[in-house]
């Protein structure tokens, strides 16, 4: 962290010093977990789910951190005490992202393809100055914070996934990272459950583009309307991207090859690049022209854009990880997380690279959380749409994603194309006797599942 006093920290935090020197420096990272402290840094007592920040500070002070934010005075430690550490990490990372006055942030939130969107845009960047992004999916009043205090002096960009579970958590973000940028993918149905409609969440999402700074740039979705709709909610420049023929940035003459990976021609400021993506499935298309036109906004070019988009890899773990297998089963790992629209996707990439090979598609489906009331539906929904799409072969694992074999069962004249088990084990068996060389393997659920094992399991079988 860019050094700060600690009296400073105390007044940015509404904390009180407590045996602490008031002009003592915090100069090293800022940290939650106790196992990560380092010398001059700062610990956050943070109360875990198992365990209490607050029992490590004595540690954590033994590390030779300078000082930890408590809820409480503690013995032959110096603290900034407060009311609540979180609120308090938040407020800190304010401190240090007003004092970064030439730090450029790149705001994004949507239901689907944050992290997948974050992680191209910091890969375009990286190039072009010290880039900062979260890692992984830390999107949260926790993970953002953390991830603001890694930039310093000599950060140019800062590209932050914004979640939400509720109205004003995105406002609550904004303020830490005040965006240059703003860019909102998609209204799914990811928390639907907590926040009761599509029209809420747009509500929630919509706080991103209110945020946006003077001079700044709203990067909105063209197809999607309550996305589109958000226009209105700023003063500040829109840029839109998407099918729409009236879209600002476009992709033309789409393909896949046989990996999954699209191909397309990138329409932007009056340009046309070739782009070979290294990602996979055809909703990278849109996370992809996402990402260049938010990056567009802070000054690259076509012909930079073009370059970067066909290099950037995937940069976060489990979405959509293709792996060979020795006997010629090729298994999909995208069990990172799942909602309908993920869903859709995914089965979409899965036939269309079962199609570019001319092999037979399987799609090892559990459930999807937090729908709320409309979980039998949307996965009814899901069951049938494998069915449309001609997916050869389903799996549905677990009680809560039954639903999905039953709408494949309603859907189409399926016999044993659809089965149903309760459990990872079972469908372990079942697919040890049937896959055959050549067969291609979707595994996705919500994260909560764990499915993550089976994918695991079955590239280890092979
Ligand atoms: P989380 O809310 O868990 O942080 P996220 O918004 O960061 O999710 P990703 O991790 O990028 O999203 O992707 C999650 C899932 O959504 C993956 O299974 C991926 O294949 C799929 N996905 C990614 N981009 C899109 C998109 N634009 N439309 C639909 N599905 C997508
Ligand atoms: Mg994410």
């Amino acid at each position: 962290m860019i050094g700060v006093r600690c009296e400073e920290i105390a007044a940015a935090v509404n904390g009180e010093l407590a045996g602490v020197d008031p002009a003592a420096v915090v100069d090293g990272a800022v940290v939650t977990d106790s196992r990560e402290a380092v010398p001059g840094g700062l610990f956050v007592a943070l109360p875990g789910e198992r365990v209490d920040g607050h029992d490590f500070v004595a540690a954590v002070t033994e590390s030779g951190v300078t000082v930890s934010i408590t809820t409480r005075p503690i013995d032959g430690c110096p603290c900034i005490v407060v009311a609540d550490p979180q609120k308090a990490l938040g407020d800190l990372a304010a401190l240090v992202i007003s004092r970064l006055p030439d730090l450029t942030i790149i705001g994004l939130t949507g239901s689907s393809g944050k992290t997948s969107t974050k992680d191209l845009i910091a890969q375009l960047l990286a190039p072009y100055g010290p880039t900062v992004a979260a890692i992984g999916s830390q999107n949260n009043e926790i993970g953002h914070p953390r991830t603001a205090l890694k930039a310093d002096l000599s950060t140019r960009f800062l590209v932050a996934e914004m979640g939400a579970r509720h109205v004003g958590d995105i406002t609550y973000l904004c303020r830490i990272t005040p965006p240059k940028v703003g860019l909102v993918l998609n209204v799914g149905h990811s928390h639907i459950g907590e926040f009761g409609s599509q029209d809420a969440i747009a509500v929630a999402k919509g706080e991103l583009v209110e945020a946006v700074l003077p001079g700044g740039t709203a990067v909105l979705n063209a197809d999607d309307p309550r996305v589109a709709a958000m226009a209105t909610r700023t003063e500040q420049n829109v840029v839109t991207w998407g099918e729409a023929p009236d879209a600002d940035v476009r992709a033309t003459d789409i393909e896949l090859d046989p990996l999954g990976r699209p191909s397309f021609t990138l329409q932007i400021g009056g340009e046309s690049h070739a782009v070979q993506l290294q990602v996979i499935g055809e909703h990278q298309v849109a996370n992809a022209l996402a990402a260049a036109a938010a990056v567009q906004a802070v000054g690259l070019t076509p012909a930079q854009i073009a370059e970067g988009l066909s290099a950037a890899t995937a940069a976060s773990k489990w979405r959509m990880e293709v792996t060979e297998r020795p006997d010629g089963v090729t298994i999909i790992n995208d069990a990172y997380n799942a909602n309908p629209e993920s869903m859709r996707a995914a089965l979409k990439a899965l036939v269309a690279i079962g199609r570019a090979r001319g092999a037979r598609t399987w799609a090892v489906l559990g459930p999807m959380g937090e729908l709320g009331d409309t979980h039998t539906e949307e996965h009814d929904a899901i069951g049938r749409l494998a069915v449309r799409l001609d997916v050869q072969r389903l799996l549905v694992v677990g009680e809560e994603a039954r639903p999905i074999h039953l709408g494949a069962s309603l859907e189409g004249s399926w016999g044993n194309e659809s089965a149903y088990v309760d459990t990872m084990d079972e469908a372990l068996e079942l697919l040890g006797k049937e896959l055959q060389q050549g067969d291609v393997v979707l595994v996705k659920a919500s994260r909560y599942v764990g499915l993550d094992k089976l994918a695991t399991a079955l590239i280890e079988e092979g």
